[in-house]
């Protein structure tokens, strides 16, 4: 039996059902991004819509804010779609856009507040004019693949660019500009086959990933993936652009284009991180010989407060580094294992002593009971594979969960030191 938490479970892109073996399987949701490139009229029409979404969700909030400060309660959102209905009968250009999506914004605001009430953080804020906007299409929208083209209530068939199939059941389309006024269709599709059963966990086809700033991850086999700091290198474009922007007058026109000026340098730094990300991961998942990763669970909120570091720490991107490869994985039937944070991964010899003294900047360093030199990247990546603890059969052994570990005090970590994979 497993440890709960050793098998990472996050899987944001499964949808349950009961297979014919009466087995539960798994269902591959999917979205694709797509770029829109719609005309004068329809351009004109998706601004309304975006208008109109906000609008209504500002509406709702704004009321279920004064309902909860005047009675401790709120409405839910049957109740505020139904107002809308009445609120739509005073304001003509409500009525100009698709009804749909107004329900959505509701329903999306409904989510907020559930969310601020479990986690207890993030009160819903007021959705702005400026920068990306977004709405939703819960059903009808359709696909034509030979002409690529969208159709969309309200507003007509949409040319897109983009060569990829989606054959598979369409469910959520959110249409977005971003801040950049680029056109998007954010398109959620149930695929047709079922997720692949998960590879046996052997020990031989296992890699251990170090991920760090001199170099983005190493892997046990030696391998470096080095870091390339795509933020370091536009900061100065970044710095000028928002120089301009805050020279320019409020309101006047080259205001405008000062801030669309910087919200291209940050797309293009945001564009360039987002690529390698996604061919770095896919190129390790589909690695044949490789089952499983082995990863340390990081925790990234913890170090941005290093300020020298955080900076590079949020350029470095980690979690959507994990984020990508946990679903990529579960794509393709291989395992991600995550193991504790409390191991002294860099500082630990293969023949179990552990040299205290080490720094930061020190990128090798010689064991002193056995002599051997060690490189302080590949050392953790070999370290964190050797933690997992998996052996031939495929079960993984006690420290492989990390928990129960983390919380032993100082002084009695030796007992785990020692132990061996
Ligand atoms: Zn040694």
């Amino acid at each position: 039996m497993l440890p709960v938490d050793f098998l990472f479970t996050g899987r944001p892109c499964r949808r349950e059902t009961i297979g014919s073996h009466g087995r539960p399987t798994f269902m591959i949701l999917k979205t694709f991004q797509l770029r829109l490139y719609p005309n004068r009229r329809q351009t004109r029409l998706l601004s309304k819509h975006f208008g109109c979404a906000r609008f209504v969700y500002n509406w709702g909030l704004a009321k279920k804010r004064d309902e909860y400060e005047k009675t401790g309660k709120s409405s839910t959102w049957v109740a505020l779609c139904k107002e809308l209905t009445i609120l739509k009968q005073g304001t003509y250009w409500l009525c100009e856009v698709a009804t749909a999506p107004l329900q959505s914004s509701i329903r999306h605001l409904d989510a907020a507040y559930q969310k601020f009430f479990k986690e207890k953080k993030g009160y819903p804020a007021f959705k702005r004019k400026h920068g990306r906007q977004a709405f939703q299409y819960p059903e009808n929208v359709k696909v034509n693949a030979e002409k690529r083209q969208l159709y969309f209530p309200c507003i007509g068939w949409v040319r897109y660019l983009d060569g990829r199939s989606m054959d598979g059941q369409i469910k959520t389309v959110t249409v977005v500009r971003s801040a950049t006024g680029k056109h998007y269709a954010q398109v959620l599709v149930l695929l047709p086959d079922n997720i692949p059963e998960k590879k046996p966990l052997d020990k031989s086809r296992a890699v251990g990933i170090d991920v760090g700033l001199t170099t983005f991850a190493t892997f046990s086999d030696g391998r470096k993936v080095a870091n390339p700091r795509f933020l370091k290198w536009s900061l100065k474009k970044l710095a000028t652009a928002n120089r301009h922007l805050s020279r320019t007058r409020k309101g006047s026109e080259n205001r405008g284009k000062a801030r669309l000026h910087l919200a291209l340098a940050h797309e293009k730094v945001a564009n360039r991180r987002k690529d390698f990300l996604h061919k770095l991961t896919t190129q390790m998942v589909n690695e044949n010989q490789v089952d499983t990763w082995v990863i340390e669970t990081l925790n990234v909120a913890g170090m941005v407060k290093l300020r020298s570091l955080s900076r590079s720490i949020h350029d470095a991107s980690w979690s959507e580094f994990v984020r990508q490869l946990v679903y990529k994985c579960d794509w393709r039937g291989k395992n991600l294992i995550k193991i504790g944070r409390f191991m002294p991964s860099s500082k630990m010899c293969s023949c179990g002593a552990v040299n205290d003294d080490l720094r930061l900047a020190d990128r090798t360093w010689t064991c002193r009971m056995c002599g051997v030199t060690h490189d302080r990247d590949i050392l953790a990546a070999q370290n964190i594979l050797k933690f997992a603890n998996l052996n031939t059969e495929g079960n993984p052994g006690i420290n492989a969960s990390g928990e129960e570990g983390r919380k032993l005090p100082r002084g009695k970590r030796k007992s785990i030191r020692v132990r061996k994979g």
